[in-house]
């Protein structure tokens, strides 16, 4: 019999009086229900966040503190169990699945670090002609009502990258999770309902994007969104919301660099990992790889061969590497797009087919910049191999991308690491590292396409606040 799931408005755990299936993508089985929300709940969650946070707002942050260091524990100690969830209705390979609930509770760790740490400046007044007899400072204030929206991809740590900074910095939250991975979330929130969080300090309401996500967006209650998802709706997003603060997490198409001083083996070793763990849904999957002419063979002989190592099939086999996607229209949506590289040259070196609800790791070479796995976001597991000559026009290519979020070098030239550093426009470079190395404490987000403003709990918790400036004439 699938679980049957409450959901959390105003402190309370409550049936809406419609369900939705949350499947196993393993086997497409039902494994869940959950309480589904429409336009009149997702208001009633907001009434009750606004609410919340006339007193929340008034916690001190050192109980602000323990609560999200309790909710950090929590996660520890249940790591085992929220993996499973997580693997379950995601299909992550229960390996990765174990790194996200833990990097999640190191998420909170740090929010609960953070908490006691906001404060603002005093202001050198009489710098000002104007200013002499006048004593200035500012501080930072929670914005209100923050409305959360998150991916399938990572359904705890992108939650958790959200809902924790949000509240150690005094605001409550309206978060939607992705409507195919909810469990996960509400866990999150029992845990914190335990840990102590007040009432209607986060309400969960799991409904379709476009009318419970545009709800939040489009409604003045909620001063400020937080977005992780597809640039097609982060700009959806960002044209209706209004005047009020909006933080876009969005996609990439990955490159790493790879020039022949570096060490091969632990770049094939790294990039394996890095182009389909989590079946390369991953916003930092590394989906291009431009290797220089004098190492290409030795590292595509290297790589093609680990990649051919994969264990492929069921994520809850703790030797698992790659499971199911998300669901079926992904995996055909991937097929169509490396069928049409074929078509236009691209040369398979191996995978390349479907099998049922996963796609097997799929290396292209012979590609070309048109194709879609290649300037489009392919979100999937596979990556094509680039061989180039000149390591300027190699970093020019990286950057001839609609997309900006991290990249990766390889190599052991400081100079040239320098250049790669000073050259790409993204927002992460990392050297003798693939774009898919993330840290939750450092700033993270993209340029162009691939975002506003940057998450990393500090610097989520910066645009989570609003600046009062005080001003004391004391003449
Ligand atoms: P998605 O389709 O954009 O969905 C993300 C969230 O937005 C879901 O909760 C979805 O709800 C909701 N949504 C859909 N339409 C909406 C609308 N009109 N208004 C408000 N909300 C709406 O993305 P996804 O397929 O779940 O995730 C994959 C994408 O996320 C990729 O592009 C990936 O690169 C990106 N991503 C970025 C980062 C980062 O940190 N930069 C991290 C992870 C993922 P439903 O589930 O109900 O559709």
């Amino acid at each position: 019999m699938p679980q049957q799931y409450k959901t959390l408005i105003d402190g309370q755990w409550v049936e809406t009086g419609q369900v939705l299936d949350v499947l196993n993508k393993y086997t497409g089985e039902v494994i869940a229900t959950v309480p589904l929300a429409d336009l009149a709940v997702t208001h009633e969650a907001i009434a009750a966040a606004a609410r919340a946070f006339e007193t929340y707002k008034k916690v001190p942050s050192h109980a602000r503190s323990s609560m999200l260091e309790a909710v950090a524990d929590q996660l520890w100690q249940r790591a085992d169990q929220l993996a499973e969830i997580i693997s379950l209705e995601t299909g992550k390979a229960l390996k990765f699945s174990l790194n996200e609930v833990q990097r999640s509770s190191e998420t909170f760790k740090f929010a609960a670090e953070e908490a006691k740490r906001i404060h603002g400046e005093t202001v050198p007044m009489d710098a000002s002609r104007f200013g002499e007899n006048r004593f200035g400072y500012w501080v930072r204030e929670p914005v209100g009502v923050i409305g959360a929206i998150t991916p399938f991809n990572f359904p705890l740590n992108l939650v958790a990258h959200k809902v924790a900074p949000a509240l150690a910095a005094g605001n409550t939250v309206v978060l939607k999770p992705a409507s195919t991975t909810p469990l996960s979330a509400l866990m999150l929130g029992e845990l914190l309902m335990t840990a102590g969080l007040p009432r209607g300090a986060l309400n969960i309401v799991v409904g379709a994007g476009a009318v419970v996500g545009d709800a939040m967006v489009t409604h003045p209650v909620c001063r400020k969104i937080t977005f992780t998802g597809s640039p097609a709706v982060g700009e959806q997003i960002i044209k209706k919301a209004g005047i009020k603060k909006v933080t876009l997490e969005l996609g990439n198409n990955s490159a790493t660099l790879i020039e022949p001083d570096a060490d091969l083996a632990k770049a094939a070793e790294r990039c394996v990992v890095s182009a389909f763990a989590n079946a390369g849904q991953v916003c930092i999957s590394l989906q291009r790889i431009y290797v220089h002419r004098d190492c290409a063979e030795a590292f595509t002989k290297r790589f093609v061969d680990k990649v051919n190592a994969l264990k492929v099939g069921d994520p809850l086999d703790p030797a698992c590497d790659v499971g199911p996607m998300i669901d079926r229209q992904e995996v055909q949506r991937i097929d169509a797009w490396v069928r049409e590289a074929v078509a236009q040259g691209a040369v398979v070196a191996t995978g390349g087919r479907a099998e049922g609800r996963m796609y097997r790791p799929t290396v292209l070479t012979q590609v070309t910049e048109s194709m879609k796995v290649m300037c489009l976001e392919t979100f999937a597991p596979v990556v094509s191999i680039v061989v180039y000559d000149d390591f300027e026009a190699a970093l020019a290519r990286i950057n001839a991308s609609d997309f900006g979020l991290q990249a990766g070098v390889y190599t052991n030239d400081i100079r040239k690491a320098m250049q790669a550093v000073n050259t790409l426009e993204v927002g992460g470079v990392m050297i003798n590292d693939t774009p898919t190395f993330r840290l939750d404490h450092f700033p993270y987000g993209g340029n162009k396409r691939s975002g506003l403003g940057r998450e990393g709990v500090r610097f989520a918790m910066e645009d989570m606040t609003t600046i009062k400036m005080v001003v004391i004439n004391h003449n």
